[in-house]
């Protein structure tokens, strides 16, 4: 090829489903020019293979080609990537030291099967093709003035209007000869018809009342008029917290900020911390917004994933709410982006790609001039953080909306007060006496307990040995169901409680501990007419989460006992007591968000508590009662705590005052791993030292909290520094010298880890 050529030539960046840290380059030839641009998919050679990939950049070359770029074969027709999201993809990936490629897949549409299996590489990287288009009719109305129709048509019409959009075939269950009106209606310019694609999907099985806004108090005012102003699209872009207690009604200001982008023509992403725990939430949006709001979920097909995924790429759809992946909807004119329960470590993705939705939340919406809005009544320190520095514009919801007091905490010292009539020590006689007086007044109780299982623990008491996964290094826990089995949380390990100690051979084998499932019998045998309901992973996945609050909404069940899945932000109005069964469980975690961690449930819990009419009670059992995170959390103390937390973090520099990167290595042979994280570590510690910016402190290598997990020696190397520079120079030069390890050892890195187990 000569000079000439080359000089013109346009070349594309590609991004390619291999794990390689950079996108390729390849040649555009010029029948494709017009057809090659960012986000669009194409085929490629790699080697002697055909792959498909995403283009991420498009430019022209400079006197020289790349040395070996290759021609594109052709564009795949079908999905397209918006170009804002390839943009802000490849600064995801570049932050978080991810292949380009692992990243670009977090947003696309979900794979089709037949394609997947006709090209190995289209599983990566989906095709439209096979998917084939159903669609049904809705019935639209317009904005034209009704001159007189009959009376079995202007209710339709009156229907319509109150609901927004219908599907004709819902019409015509509901209304006989809707058919005929219908046509009549479409005839008089009063409704239209529209072909969209079918959405199946649970959360919209049942239809839901319109509502309308709410009168908003004086601080809800304050808020929405700061966002309203924000959103205007002149005004460029904006992060603020909303800091508002429990019940101070944050969803209206969602709603209203929400409102306010549509008619500004601007789209919006919701994140909310688990979709499944929110089924409330959605119908609320929906309430609002009607069937025009996007909700991604785990429990959507693969082809209601992607009907929904082209409805908001093509803008039909523009509010999208989901969990963390949300981040990734390709809306249309995307100005808002809200995050639900901003310090929820749930936003936090702990495999693959382990980006922070939060985080990049904030990026993705400056990167587009728009408005984040993070929202929590337990702000993270982090997001704190950002308004104290001016990074964020802070807003206060200080009351519950329709003014309920806020619940009366009560600390019980587990260390002075003894077992109450079920003999076990966790269910104190003041926690026993309180969920009798509440039974007594046909109140409901939410009992909080982070234990799933029968037994946390099965030790024997011959030689004491702790019952302990083969394959972990971890303790195995009893569930009762089939007949009792001991499983470990961590891998899949299961196995029959045995008759004797296989050490000593004692039959003296002890169960320790509380779980779910041990409370909840406890208390069935205590409180035999009381209707006791368990929310934990055991026993809840997808809508069974949903049946659950709905039996407690409808004041089916007197006592609901569960896990963290208790603690999120429902609203229901007959609970009234409140027990935190060990609020130390939280507190023991080695880990430095430890206290910030346990404070957050502490006080989301009892948030639980007095949300209807008649005021709530909390009991915080412990054995710490002098702990600060208790100690706040039971004055309803978010200030003080804060304060007091940023003050003891700004002391031993960890974040939000320095950033830190986390190193995770394993494998089979513990030498392996314990070497490969030495030499590691000594990357990272050249690289620090050579650097001019600001120190970097390296720790490790050292073993990891959990040593072993499925036989994987787990080895970590720890990094912190208050220059972002400095930490990033020390991580890429670990990522560097992580190119000459052996293929056995495994590496992940961690930018900004937040779970550090
Ligand atoms: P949060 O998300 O802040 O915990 P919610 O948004 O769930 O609070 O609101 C708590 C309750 O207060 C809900 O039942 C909601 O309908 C009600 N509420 C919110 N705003 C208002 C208002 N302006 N007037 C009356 N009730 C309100
Ligand atoms: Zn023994
Ligand atoms: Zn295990």
């Amino acid at each position: 090829m000569n000079e000439d050529v080359a000089q013109q030539a346009r070349l594309a960046d590609v991004a390619l489903p291999v794990p390689l840290p950079r996108a390729l380059t390849y040649l555009i030839p010029p029948k494709l020019s017009d057809a090659v641009r960012p986000g669009c998919r194409v085929l490629c050679t790699l080697g002697a293979r055909r792959i498909v990939g995403v283009v991420v950049a498009v430019r022209e070359s400079v006197n020289v080609l790349p040395k070996g770029a290759k021609p594109l074969l052709s564009v795949i027709e079908g999905i397209s990537l918006p170009d804002d999201l390839v943009v802000f993809l490849s600064r995801l990936a570049s932050y978080y030291l991810a292949p380009i490629g692992e990243v670009i897949r977090l947003a696309l549409p979900p794979a089709d099967k037949d394609a997947a299996e006709a090209i190995e590489e289209l599983s990566l990287f989906p095709s439209a093709k096979g998917i084939s288009s159903r669609k049904v009719r809705w019935v639209v109305p317009t904005d034209a003035v009704e001159t007189s129709v009959t009376a079995g048509a202007s209710r339709i019409l009156a229907h319509v209007r109150a609901h927004g959009a219908l599907p004709l075939a819902r019409l015509s269950a509901q209304f006989g000869g809707a058919r005929g009106a219908v046509k009549k209606l479409r005839e008089l310019g009063l409704v239209a018809i529209e072909e969209r694609e079918i959405v199946r999907d649970p959360f919209f099985a049942s239809a839901v009342a319109r509502d309308t806004e709410l009168a908003p108090t004086v601080p809800q005012q304050t808020a929405m008029n700061a966002l309203a102003e924000a959103l205007v699209p002149t005004s460029g872009a904006a992060t603020f917290l909303l800091h508002g207690v429990t019940g101070s009604g944050k969803t209206e200001v969602y709603l209203r900020a929400i409102a306010r982008a549509k008619e500004l023509g601007r789209g919006t992403i919701m994140l909310v911390p688990e979709i499944a725990l929110t089924p409330q939430l959605v119908s609320r949006f929906r309430a609002r917004f009607g069937d025009a709001v996007g909700i991604l979920h785990s429990g959507l097909t693969p082809r209601e994933r992607f009907d929904m995924w082209m409805r908001l790429r093509a803008g039909e759809v523009d509010v999208a709410i989901g969990a963390r992946s949300a981040l990734f909807a390709p809306v249309h004119a995307l100005g808002l982006v809200i995050v639900d329960e901003e310090h929820d470590s749930s936003f936090k993705q702990e495999e693959g790609v382990r980006y922070h939705a939060r985080d990049m939340a904030i990026l993705r919406a400056h990167m587009l001039g728009g408005v984040c809005v993070l929202g929590s009544a337990t702000p993270s320190l982090e997001t704190e953080h950002l308004s104290r520095t001016g990074k964020a514009t802070k807003l206060v919801l200080p009351d519950r909306a329709r003014a309920q007091e806020m619940p009366r905490v009560e600390i019980v010292d587990l260390r002075r007060i003894g077992a109450g009539p079920t003999g076990d020590r966790k269910i104190s006689v003041l926690l026993h006496r309180a969920i009798e007086e509440t039974l007594e007044k046909k109140e409901q109780t939410i009992l909080f307990l982070n234990r799933r299982g029968f037994a946390p623990s099965i030790r024997c008491e011959g030689c004491g040995e702790l019952a302990s996964c083969p394959h972990c290094t971890v303790a195995l826990t009893l569930h009762k169901k089939k007949g009792g089995t001991m499983r470990c949380h961590w891998c899949d390990y299961e196995a029959s409680l045995p008759l004797t100690c296989k050490t000593c051979s004692s039959d003296r084998i002890a169960l320790e501990g509380l779980g779910t499932e041990k409370l909840e019998e406890t208390l069935n045998a205590a409180f035999p007419k009381a209707i006791i309901a368990r929310l934990d992973r055991d026993v809840a996945t997808g809508k069974d989460v949903d049946k659950v609050l709905a039996r407690v909404r409808s004041r089916e069940v007197d006592i609901l006992v569960g896990t963290q899945m208790v603690t999120k932000g429902h609203d229901l109005p007959f609970v009234t007591l409140v027990g935190v069964i060990n609020a130390d469980a939280a507190l023991s975690i080695p880990d430095f968000r430890a206290s910030e961690r346990a404070f957050q449930l502490l006080v989301q819990v009892a948030g639980r508590a007095g949300r209807g009419d008649t005021p709530g009670r909390v009991l915080v059992q412990t054995y710490d009662p002098d702990h600060h995170a208790i100690k706040f959390a039971s004055r309803h103390d978010v200030n003080g705590f804060i304060e007091r937390e940023l003050r003891d973090r700004k002391e031993l520099a960890y974040p939000p005052f320095s950033r830190m990167a986390l190193a995770r290595v394993d494998s089979l042979d513990e030498k392996e791993a314990q070497d490969a994280t030495a030499m590691l570590a000594r990357a990272a510690r050249q690289a620090s030292r050579a650097g001019e910016l600001g120190a970097v402190t390296v720790l490790g290598p050292t073993p990891a909290p959990i040593a072993k997990v499925r036989n994987r020696f787990r080895f970590r190397v720890m990094l912190r520094s208050s220059s972002r520079e400095s930490l990033r120079a020390a991580a890429m030069a670990m990522y560097a010298a992580s190119t000459e390890l052996p293929r056995s050892v495994r590496l992940t890195l961690d930018i900004d880890p937040v779970g550090l187990l």
